[in-house]
């Protein structure tokens, strides 16, 4: 960040104020080519927070320039690997110190409770440094015996300058999926923040730069998708492309990687999560988990559990406990430590949420609670709950994004195994069963990139994640988030 930033003299659980703000480009601070700015917003209250420096092209080329220079010159292809790994810890030790302030200026800009980004996105995004640190120097080929006098092995090396487009639901958390596999592997990167969230992420530039993450190495170009993110999905000079968000833009990034230069891509984008509850789970953890894995995050979540599945046996009972606990949801001010919804991120996801819940009224799902928006300021609405919802429901197909639960009762496994793969996405879901056998089948036969067994919405660095079928490409976190980051040089020398 360009000046004060989260005014750091604030009790944590009070709005910081922030000034307006600069792109990071080559280890500045710049204001944009063309000398425009954004605002962006607080969503609890729609007031202007700040200015931002709003990247287009032209500083996209820039910021693509400054990284192309750091990848080939500089300090940084001459750092060791193990170097690289202790940049990583350093960048993860400065965002541990400035957790609470992190933490204010998250849910400043995202509306997310701020006990809720205290909790979970803050030290989530620290251990994924951390995990990444550790590999920086583990990324290694092997050698190979072929036929014939030659030794031959092979080399894994960073794909090269790296464009990062990501999105406004986990800011700094997807900042760090995107960021710590692609510095250990060596990259470089230009990264865009939502338009809607990109105070976190230049805030953590800075950081990296005090960590002593060499300029050019991590740029920050905030704007938004159809000029500073369509500029770096078409760049000529970036070498891979890493997207999360929707799957309408997801396929223009692939389109445009595909016109300018074969650029690598990988797409993370959402789903519509089976949440399976068979009669003999343990219900009170199920009706936990089938609330939370839909709440949390004020459901804007890619893996929220959004098609609730529930035996017909246990249907009644678990239905009247999931409206008991969407009663006791408290929604207000993100800031009072008792608030458990904030405000969808912006009036345009608010309206759009709205329109599902018309949708939903009018093909005749029984809106069991919700189904309105709270106050006139702020973009908070009810958690809502849906009950006999059928497969063929608008609200059953799409992606809602927003504290909008559908319900669907079912009476064999079966028969929830064909209707939980029935969507063109599988990018997570969940089964409730104390019968060990089932949970396995069940877990098999869904055609997600994650299955959660008697949990939900577990994460760990260490554990992949990414979708089947139209959910996405390649996987992000674990050791194969490395190979979003690398090539494969083999080598083969004459003896
Ligand atoms: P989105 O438009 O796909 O935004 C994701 C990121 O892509 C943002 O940084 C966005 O920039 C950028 N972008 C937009 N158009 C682009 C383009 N033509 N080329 C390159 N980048 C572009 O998603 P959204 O509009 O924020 O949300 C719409 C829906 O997407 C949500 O309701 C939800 O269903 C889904 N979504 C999914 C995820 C997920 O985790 N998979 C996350 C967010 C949203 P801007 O900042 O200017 O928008
Ligand atoms: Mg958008």
């Amino acid at each position: 960040m360009s000046t004060a930033t989260a005014s750091r003299s604030t009790p944590h659980s009070r709005k910081p104020t922030v000034t307006d703000q600069k792109m990071f480009i080559g280890g500045r601070w710049v204001d944009s080519v063309s000398g425009q700015t954004f605002e962006t917003h607080d969503p609890s209250t729609g007031e202007v927070i700040c200015r931002v420096a709003e990247g287009d092209a032209a500083d996209v080329d820039l910021a693509v320039q400054a990284a192309r220079r750091a990848f080939e010159s500089g300090p940084w292809p001459q750092k060791s690997a193990a170097e690289r790994g202790r940049l990583l810890h350093r960048l993860a030790d400065l965002i541990e110190q400035h957790h609470k302030e992190l933490a204010a200026l998250e849910t400043l800009d995202n509306g997310k409770p701020y006990a809720v980004a205290l909790a979970a996105d803050l030290p989530l995004a620290i251990k994924c440094y951390r995990y990444y640190a550790g590999w920086a120097d583990k990324i290694h080929g092997k050698t190979i015996p072929i036929e014939g006098p030659y030794f031959c092995y092979t080399r894994h090396e960073p794909v090269g300058v790296v464009g990062q487009i990501i999105p406004w639901n986990f800011p700094i958390l997807m900042q760090a999926w995107k960021l710590a596999p692609a510095l250990a592997a060596g990259c470089t990167i230009v990264l865009k923040p939502a338009e809607q969230t990109p105070l976190t992420a230049l805030r953590v530039a800075e950081l990296a730069q005090e960590a002593g993450i060499p300029d050019g190495v991590l740029n920050v170009v905030p704007g938004f998708g159809p000029t500073a993110g369509a500029a770096i999905a078409a760049h000529p000079d970036i070498d891979k492309v890493a997207f999360t968000g929707s799957g309408e833009v997801g396929r223009l990034v692939m389109a445009a990687a595909a016109r300018s230069n074969l650029k690598r891509v990988s797409l993370e984008l959402g789903g519509k999560s089976p949440n399976i509850v068979f009669a003999d789970a343990d219900l009170d953890a199920a009706v936990q988990g089938a609330y939370d894995g839909l709440f949390f995050n004020q459901g804007q979540c890619c893996c929220a559990g959004s098609r609730l599945f529930v035996e017909e046996k246990i249907h009644a009972e678990f239905v009247a406990r999931l409206v008991e606990k969407a009663k006791k949801q408290k929604l207000g001010d993100p800031f009072d430590l008792a608030t458990t919804q904030g405000p969808q991120v912006s009036q345009e996801q608010l309206d759009r949420i709205l329109g599902y819940i018309q949708s939903g009224r009018e093909a005749g799902a029984h809106l069991l609670c919700g189904g309105h928006r709270v106050g006139e300021r702020g973009y908070f609405i009810a958690p809502t709950i849906f009950d006999n919802v059928t497969d063929d429901m608008k609200i059953a197909e799409e992606e809602i994004f927003g504290p909008v639960m559908s319900v669907l009762p079912f009476r064999d496994v079966e028969e929830v195994i064909a209707r939980g793969n029935k969507t063109f996405y599988g990018l997570a879901a969940a089964v409730w069963t104390r019968d060990v056998s089932q949970a396995f089948r069940v877990a098999n036969s869904l055609r997600t990139g994650t299955v959660w067994v008697n949990c939900f919405d577990v994460f760990d660095a260490a554990a992949p994640f990414g979708g089947f079928k139209q959910s996405g490409i390649g996987r992000e976190l674990g050791e194969y988030a490395l190979s979003l980051y690398s090539e494969v040089k083999t080598v083969t020398v004459s003896l």
